[in-house]
């Protein structure tokens, strides 16, 4: 009988091959981060559009790990569609999943669930993978920053 790893193994397999929101938006508007991960040799670039206080889109380009890269494009899937505020508390709920963050409480605001990003809740175990993991999130809270929402 397959345990919950070996499922969470095929999501981040599937999205490591099968990558989501590969590609690249035009800037302008969109704004353009790039990211990286020496200790792995991760690299992202990633093109975020913002309408209305609402992400719009979210492409990324690179290449790296399975972790690094199936990360993104969860990411991608997590916060498409969201308000920007809800993309950042997701982006502070996966940190905070990843140990590398203390729970930031927000009562105004619903957590919305992460879905199959738990998959990669396993990698806390691999304590030097966790910056692979972690990588597109940093780079997406860049872009938001730089964006000026
Ligand atoms: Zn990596």
């Amino acid at each position: 009988m397959p345990g919950l790893e070996d499922l969470y193994r095929e999501i981040i397999l599937d999205h490591y091959r099968n990558p989501r929101n590969r590609g690249e938006i035009e800037s302008p508007p969109a704004t353009i981060v790039e990211g990286h991960n020496p200790l792995c040799g991760d690299e992202i670039t990633l093109h975020l559009l913002i309408a209305d206080g609402v992400v719009s889109d979210v492409k990324t380009a690179g290449q790296g790990c399975s972790i690094s890269q199936s990360s993104a494009s969860m990411m991608t899937q997590a916060v498409i569609g969201r308000p920007v505020n809800e993309a950042r508390a997701i982006i502070h709920r996966f940190k905070h999943m990843m140990s590398i963050e203390d729970h930031v409480h927000d009562e105004h605001l619903e957590s919305p669930p992460l879905g199959d990003l738990e998959a990669l809740q396993g990698v806390v175990k691999f304590p030097v993978r966790i910056k692979c993991a972690v990588l597109a999130w940093n780079t997406l809270a860049q872009a938001l920053d730089e964006s000026g929402v």
